[in-house]
């Protein structure tokens, strides 16, 4: 009997009568939003104004604290914090493990000998020294013997979970390296907002001061019952499951999408919104998503480092407050083979300190204008940068989805609407050098001018399409629900920093050496720029065999799997980018490259592991259970009636019997072939080799074994079948 299922399986009919699922919000969501939030509010009242104006500035404009204005911030946040019955405080930060990291120091600090004050000043809030040698730093550390260091990041609020004050942190090494995923988004912030603002002043706005790139995510995910996921080895080492026969009630009736909501999940929704709340993140939206079990989150959209905390610390509560329920919560692109897997749509825009957002059409044709110098930049930006946007999105396990069947492809396409690509066909037509009156004119009224109705109507939405441009932001759909945004946020904000200052010098040249007006400059950019990258438009089915075809004939990459990302990555070009931004050097950015290969290969090695363990251990021996079982039974019938009538009676069991030696033979061989090819892969020098042989030599023999074990799942006697089933995991509530 294989006890671990049947034991989850009992767990089962309690879950929904228990004291403790049931969730009343306490108060309106609205007071308690921010509640444990170091908030701006909160600030004011627990601040000196010098003190106040000067976090604000720092915040605002990224201006550096004063020593002595940083103790009394840290005096006020203890303050705070001890109000609140925070005990400790941490830096919190995101090192490149992909989960956040924090050391607890107490605030209690002995004096004399029986004394004691809760003790916090500025150096404390300033820097902390995590033991940093366990983390990922692609060699930087070994080469400069250099220790790392945490620093408080003032434009993402403090926040307390449980007792603990945490405080948004960069980490470094003490050489200066990068060792985390916010710092060079920060740096990326700055550089697109540099580049944004000198063109909004240059040429539409003189008002403007600042550019603050806009991100929205949408995080899907799969509540699989505590117990249940517990007794699925594959699940705990690998967050998917390795093998299982899909049910016989898939997706095919798309009754779970915007279903309602099963009591449990609801309950365990609300928890997680009250969470949210007082930790002001500003969630909106919840619903079932397409696959059984799968769900979806998204809040309001936020600055970007403030939305990019906001998801790595939702990800941290989702996983705590799913156990408080008994349910455990899959990130993993693609827990489920035949159901659709997860992503996290990042919606991205430019937004002014005058409340402008870049990326939405106006009420005249300069404000138009304006909309469609960003617009086509950042399509320019996709266009020249895609191998490196693709980069920055690859993970083995997003490599399932990507390009799998019900998730964009590999290919970064992007999808504007015919209407808009129809405006664009019109600004082709644009006369190179100056134009006339009535082409002005008619530019005005008819081409731009149009824009903003266009939009009202933008609703046919391609699904299928990696970039999206859907109204007034672009999304990002090909990013991994397990990713950092960090990653595509940093390529993202450096390539549209990179090619509007591109954009910029184009256009100056265009006044200065080809005597054209500033309107007869822009258009004559933006009709090159047209030109360049319409071959990156697309407007059908992303997910056909056609449209890969179609791609490769208009030149565009397919890298299908991430050390062939990886490998792209390491362009000369994309290196002179980072550098040139004051992102990354070089060596930052190669050895970032070489962390994300050796993950990659520790990945597929882990899963090469469980896969054979869970085949010998589990598989292999409940078929021959089984097995036996038929023997014995065809024994019996033969000693009942003899040779010859036993026969037809015992057909299907012989057979039975045949196929499942031919099944356990195909798992044992296909093990030993999994195992060798797993050895020589770990035995490759150089990561990017090693990467390969994994994706190329390892990940192709799990089918094998997959195949035969699924085969025996249908074979053999249910109770005696140790793995839990697919229909238990995705539809039990
Ligand atoms: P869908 O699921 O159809 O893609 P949603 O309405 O769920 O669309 O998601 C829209 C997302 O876009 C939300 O997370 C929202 O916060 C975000 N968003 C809206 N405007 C902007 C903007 N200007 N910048 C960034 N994100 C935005
Ligand atoms: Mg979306």
């Amino acid at each position: 009997m294989s006890t671990l299922r049947f034991n989850a399986l009992k767990e089962l009919p309690f879950r929904n009568y228990r004291k403790d699922n049931s969730i009343e919000v306490p108060k309106k969501l609205s007071e308690l939003f921010c509640e444990n939030v170091f908030s701006e509010e909160t600030m004011r009242a627990y601040l000196t104004k010098e003190a106040f104006t000067s976090i604000q500035d720092a915040i605002k404009r990224g201006a550096k604290t004063p020593r002595n204005i940083a103790d009394q911030i840290a005096v006020a946040m203890k303050d705070w914090a001890l109000s609140k019955g925070a005990t400790h405080y941490t830096h919190w930060f995101q090192p490149l493990t992909g989960s956040t990291a924090e050391k607890h120091d107490s605030f209690f600090t002995p004096f004399e000998s029986d004394r004691a004050i809760e003790r916090f000043n500025g150096s404390m809030l300033i820097q902390q020294e995590p033991d940093a040698s366990s983390f990922p730093n692609g060699g930087i550390r070994n080469t400069f013997e250099a220790r790392g260091y945490t620093a408080w990041d003032p434009t993402s609020p403090a926040f307390i979970i449980g007792t603990t004050l945490c405080i948004p942190s960069i980490f470094i090494s003490y050489t200066g390296e990068t060792l985390d995923y916010k710092t060079p988004l920060l740096r990326a912030m700055h550089a697109v907002d540099v580049a944004a603002t000198d063109i909004c002043r240059s040429y539409f706005d003189k008002n403007v001061t600042k550019v603050i790139p806009t991100l929205g995510w949408e995080q899907e995910y799969f509540l699989v019952d505590s117990a249940l996921y517990q007794s699925r080895p594959d699940l705990v080492l690998t967050g998917k499951t390795m093998l299982g026969h899909s049910p016989a009630k898939g997706q095919q009736l798309d009754d779970h999408y915007f279903g309602s909501i099963p009591t449990r999940v609801m309950n365990f929704m609300k928890e997680l919104e009250i969470e949210c709340m007082k930790l002001g993140i500003p969630v909106t939206t919840r619903h079932n998503e397409v696959a059984p079990n799968q769900f979806e989150l998204a809040p309001m959209f936020e600055e970007t480092n403030v939305a990019v905390d906001h998801n790595s610390l939702l990800m941290d509560i989702m996983a705590r407050v799913a156990h408080k329920h008994h349910f455990h919560i899959l990130f993993h692109e693609k827990p489920f083979a035949g159901v659709n897997g997860s992503g996290k749509h990042n919606n991205w825009s430019l937004a002014t300190d005058t409340g402008e957002n870049l990326l939405s059409p106006g009420k005249n044709p300069k404000k138009n204008l304006q909309f469609l110098t960003f617009f086509v930049n950042t399509l320019k930006a996709v266009h020249d940068y895609a191998d490196l946007l693709r980069a920055s999105i690859a993970s083995a396990s997003n490599d399932h989805r990507l390009g799998a069947n019900e998730a964009p492809p590999a290919i970064i396409s992007a999808f504007i609407g015919s209407q808009l690509y129809s405006v664009l066909e019109e600004l082709e037509k644009v006369t190179d050098g100056k134009l006339s009156p009535e082409e002005k004119t008619d530019l005005k009224l008819n081409v731009v001018g149009k824009i903003p109705e266009i939009l009202l109507d933008n609703t046919d939405r391609n699904r299928t399409s990696p970039f999206a441009f859907t109204g007034n932001k672009f999304e990002f759909r090909a990013v991994g629900s397990s990713a950092n945004c960090a990653e595509p946020m940093t390529a993202l904000n450096a390539i549209v920093a990179r090619q509007l200052q591109e954009f910029k010098k184009k256009v100056e040249y265009n006044i200065e050496k080809k005597n054209l007006k500033k309107d007869e400059a822009i258009f004559n950019t933006l009709r090159e720029y047209i030109k360049d990258c319409k071959n990156i438009m697309f407007e059908g089915d992303g997910y056909s065999d056609d449209w890969a075809q179609e791609a490769e004939k208009r030149g565009m990459s397919n890298l299908k799997t991430t050390p062939e990302a990886l490998k792209e990555e390491l362009n000369q070009k994309f290196i002179d980018l980072y550098e040139g931004l004051g992102i990354f050097n070089h060596r930052e950015f190669e050895a970032r490259n070489e962390i994300k290969l050796e993950k990659y290969s520790a990945v597929i090695d882990i899963e090469a592991k469980v896969l054979s363990d869970i085949a010998r251990n589990h598989i292999i021996p409940a078929a021959l259970n089984y097995q036996n079982r038929l023997i014995e039974n065809v024994k019996g019938l033969k000693e009942i009636f003899g040779d010859e009538e036993f026969k037809p009676l015992a057909k299907e069991q012989m057979e039975l019997i045949r196929s499942i030696s031919a099944n356990v033979s195909d798992i044992k061989t296909g093990v030993d072939e999994l195992l060798s090819a797993k050895e020589a892969a770990r035995a490759t020098m150089g990561s990017q080799q090693q990467a390969e042989m994994f994706c190329n030599d390892v990940v192709p023999r799990f089918e094998k074994i997959r195949t035969a074990s699924d085969e025996l799942e249908m074979m053999v006697d249910d109770e005696l079948w140790p793995m839990t089933k697919y229909r238990e995991l995705l539809f039990t509530r």
